[in-house]
């Protein structure tokens, strides 16, 4: 999932300051998880929106904003409200913020309400890790499951910088060095004899952004 961060309401405010009637976009998907773009959340920034003088002329929290089909069906369930809008505050992710701006034929001025961080797992206590950096090349296979192109701190692919002290990496000592995870794991397996195998250099044509994927047709 992405993981949100909703920006301080004094900047949200700044950003709609020439702008009287407002319409407010969520997400339901990753946005309500984060608790940064779901119903309650909309609900708190109408309230602090009209407190600060603001018309809001509707909202919605689409399924999935960073899908087009559900933004097209929220966007024509709210001509009405739309028509009346100057801007458009956008809670979701940037994909989600973008996915609207695509899909508005009204030309609006359409802000983005929330800062976009990583794209997670979601651990057993429900806090957020970043554990893949989509680099397009995975080599999981090679590192018993733990990435170090996201987890170690300088991206190594041939093992430890030198600087882990109790397992914990020297960029930031509440983390783990990844390389002393794959290295005991390989332990555990009996597999030491791996790691003596380079990991070629990265193609990074494989991580050249902007992504794009055409799905086959069957
Ligand atoms: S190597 Fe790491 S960053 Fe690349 S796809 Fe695999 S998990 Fe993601
Ligand atoms: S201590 Fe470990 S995780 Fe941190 S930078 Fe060095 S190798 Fe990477």
């Amino acid at each position: 999932m992405i993981i949100t961060k909703q920006k301080d309401f004094d900047f949200i405010l700044g950003l709609v300051k020439d702008k009287k009637n407002i319409f407010l976009v969520g997400c339901g998907e990753c946005a309500t998880i984060c608790k940064t773009g779901g119903e309650e959340q909309i609900l708190e920034i109408k309230k602090k929106l009209e407190k600060a003088g603001k018309v809001v002329t509707g909202w919605v929290v689409p399924e999935a904003t960073c899908i087009s089909s559900q933004v097209k069906m929220s966007m024509a369930k709210n001509r009405k409200a739309l028509n009346q809008t100057d801007g458009v505050l956008v809670f979701a992710c940037g994909s989600g913020t973008q996915s609207f701006k695509e899909n508005d034929r009204m030309s609006l001025d359409v802000y983005s309400g929330n800062d976009t961080l990583f794209a997670a797992a979601v651990d057993s206590q429900g806090n957020f890790k970043e554990v893949c950096s989509s680099c397009g090349d995975c080599i999981l296979d090679l590192t018993e499951g733990v990435c170090p192109v996201t987890r170690c701190a300088k991206g190594l692919l041939n093992g430890p910088c030198g600087g882990q002290k109790d397992g914990k990496c020297e960029v930031d000592r509440t983390k783990d060095c990844a390389w002393i995870l794959i290295y005991k794991l390989k332990e555990q397996k009996n597999k030491i004899n791996d790691l003596k195998n380079i990991i070629p250099t990265r193609d990074h044509k494989k991580s050249l952004r902007p992504h794009s994927l055409e799905l086959k047709k069957s």
